[in-house]
């Protein structure tokens, strides 16, 4: 049922692994040319271009992004350079994009982690469509894990292109919770706006494609159910992401320097304001290096840290 649904979609599903997104690649069809929808991390570019161009030979010139963080656009720049003419952001973050603010609207200082600049050509909100692959995508509003994020849905097929809204297994770090915005509520909108467009397919942002949409969603409620009930518990997941994520591009760190980083990446200072009284970000970030350690996420070669 996949595989008949992408043909006939003229898609194409790169799944990548940590730090990039995956991509979803369409051929070039009458009324829409050759597009991708997000471009991985800035690091992978190469990479990207390489996959890119093994499915599609002429390129790519059309450029979608469900949401801008660093994991799914940071091959804009090369394909942008390569001769993609059209970037289509979320319409909240055009002007951002344009006056490249890393420090504000963009999340790249933030977390401290890069990304090439780009320019946006076009603005995707909700209730608009968007040719892809010859396809009419709907585009509706994904918030929770990013306030500006959008996922694409084909109707016809019942094909979702979820970003990082809904996974299969896990649920992604509902980042306005960081900063004391709402993202449990949003998130949850998100599963439900899901659940009434009933697809029949999901292409989540990372892992493969999956069909049981039911259970994703019933995982993902219960998961942030939880996070509702004990946000401590939700700090630790986001901490943990984002510390595997900065060892997964910076390889190998001293433990000094990695609790430090813990502690002063501006997003991750936030965090440490929302621990409940008593607990410090310093023995916060102590405690989960350690429980990373244990549980052979991550391991101490000498004084230096590297994912495992
Ligand atoms: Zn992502």
């Amino acid at each position: 049922m996949i595989a008949d649904a992408f043909e006939s979609l003229g898609l194409h599903v790169l799944e990548r692994g940590w730090l990039s997104s995956n991509n979803v690649v369409f051929g070039e069809r009458p009324g829409s040319p050759a597009a991708i929808v997000d471009t991985g991390y800035v690091s992978h570019a190469e990479q990207t271009q390489a996959l890119v161009a093994a499915v599609l030979p002429q390129g790519v010139r059309r450029i979608v992004n469900t949401h801008l963080h660093s994991d799914h656009c940071g091959g804009n720049a090369a394909l942008q350079a390569a001769g993609a003419e059209e970037v289509w952001v979320p319409a909240t973050l055009v002007d951002a994009v344009n006056r490249w603010d890393t420090a504000g609207a963009l999340s790249f200082e933030a977390t401290d982690q890069r990304c090439a600049r780009f320019g946006a050509t076009g603005g995707l909100d909700d209730s608009r469509s968007i040719v892809l692959g010859g396809a009419t995508w709907q585009v509706h509003a994904a918030p929770g894990h990013d306030p500006d994020a959008v996922m694409l849905f084909e109707p016809v097929h019942g094909v979702l292109i979820s970003g990082d809204a809904l996974w299969q297994q896990r649920v992604a770090i509902l980042f306005p919770e960081l900063v004391a915005e709402p993202g449990i509520g949003p998130a949850l909108q998100a599963l439900q706006r899901i659940e009434a467009l009933a697809p029949r397919i999901v292409i989540p942002g990372h892992g493969a494609p999956f069909t049981d949409v039911a259970e994703a969603l019933a995982a993902s409620r219960q998961r942030i159910a939880l996070f509702a009930e004990q946000p401590i518990a939700h700090l630790r997941y986001a901490l943990r992401a984002l510390v595997v994520f900065n060892l997964l591009e910076h390889r190998s760190r001293p433990r000094a320097a990695l609790l430090r980083w813990m502690t002063a990446t501006p997003l991750l200072r936030e965090l440490g304001r929302r621990l409940p009284a008593g607990i410090s970000p310093e023995d916060f970030a102590a405690e989960n290096l350690d429980r990373l350690l244990r549980d052979g996420t991550l391991v101490g070669c000498g004084d230096d840290i590297h994912a495992a």
